[in-house]
Parts: structure tokens; sequence; C-alpha cells
């Protein structure tokens, strides 16, 4: 296998997390966030996908994870690929890119709300596969598919480049593709912060 030619290799967990390190998207220490929870670990993916090279390594290895799955691969190029937000804008241009799909949509929240970006009538979306950056909890895809489901277009793959282990790992009977499955403790409070114990000083994220 390794090295034959026209074998299209996915990278490893360990590779793409290395790539993570590198372009600081993960982060190990002591991180607060915004709701009060404390964590060792931090990922801002759109660190990774300010390189080139490294966005393309990534979204060109979550688009294989596609193409090998028969049903997604048979519907290709009339297929669209939607973000639920703007963190994943870049892995769904990438994604479609790799796939030659026909459409690409994103989604926004207005007055905390998740619309379409564009302007989209029923019937406008070809099958579609959803792909984000990082999937953490699964509300943003949960309310995408909520979204493409009232256009009434059918969801043929959903995905990330990294999924915590705590979301959800199908949708729908659609099963979550991801590169990383990244297994994430919360502390809900300082009191029972493993890294406040140890007197680790603490960063306030943002997301
Ligand atoms: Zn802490």
């Amino acid at each position: 296998m390794a090295g034959a030619p026209g074998v299209q290799l996915i990278p490893s967990p360990e590779e793409i997390m290395q790539i993570l390190k590198r372009t600081g998207a993960f982060r190990e220490g002591h991180f607060v966030y915004p709701n009060g929870k404390h964590t060792a670990h931090y990922f801002q993916m759109p660190l990774a996908f300010r390189y080139y090279d490294t966005a393309r390594v990534l979204a060109v290895a979550l688009s294989r994870k596609f193409r090998v799955d028969r049903d997604i691969a048979s519907q290709l190029p009339k297929v669209s690929i939607i973000s639920p937000s703007s963190g994943g804008i870049p892995v769904a241009f990438g994604v479609r890119d790799a796939l030659s799909a026909e459409q690409i949509y994103w989604a926004e929240q207005e007055n905390g709300k998740r619309m379409f970006r564009q302007y989209v009538n029923q019937g406008d979306i070809n099958p579609c596969i959803i792909v984000d950056d990082i999937i953490r909890s699964g509300h943003a895809i949960e309310e995408t598919v909520g979204l493409v489901r009232s256009l009434g277009a059918p969801i043929i793959g959903c995905g990330a480049i990294v999924r915590f282990t705590s979301a959800p790992d199908q949708l729908e009977g659609v099963a979550i593709k991801s590169l990383v499955e990244f297994d994430e403790k919360y502390y809900d409070s300082a009191e029972t912060c493993v890294e406040c114990t140890k007197g680790a000083p603490e960063e306030h994220v943002r997301f």
C-alpha cells in the first residue's frame, strides 16, 4: 500500500496534531472560556488555516474521507459544501476544491438565529456535505442540519478537522467524519480545575 502510485493516504491523527501544534492552532496550558469553564488545551483552528499549504493539506485530507464514501462519490459533482460558521469557510472552500463539488454555502448567526449568508430558495441546494473546522459541542452543526432540512436538501456527509469526543458522532444517521477525535476535559470551575490546583497561570480566551 504505502508508496504505491495512485494511493491517496489520509494523514494519521498524530500527523494532523503535529500540524495544529506547529501552527499554534493547538496549545497546551491553562485556559478559561467566557462561560467560566477551564481546560488544559486550546484549539484556535483559524491559525492553521492562515497558511495556504497547511490549509490545503487539512482540507484535502478531510475531502478524502468523503471521496472514499461511495454514496457521496457517486453524487459528485452535484453536491453542496456547507459551513455552519465563519470558522468553517476555509475548510468548505478547500473541500469543495478537492472534490470539485458544484456549490458552496455558509451560514452566519443573525440576531441569534443561524441563517445562510446567501439568499437561498427551496430546492436551490444540492445534496450537501456540512464541514467545520472543529466540532466542540455540535450545536452549530445541529442547527445547520435543521436549516438545510428546512430548505429541502438531503445531507449526505458531515465532517470536521477535529471533533471533541463529547460531541455527537452522527447526526440523523449521517456519521461525522473527522481527522482527529479529541477527548477534551472541561472543568466547570476553578475549584475543580487540576491546572488551578497546580497554580498554573491562566489565560482567558474569547472563543
Ligand atoms: Zn483552572
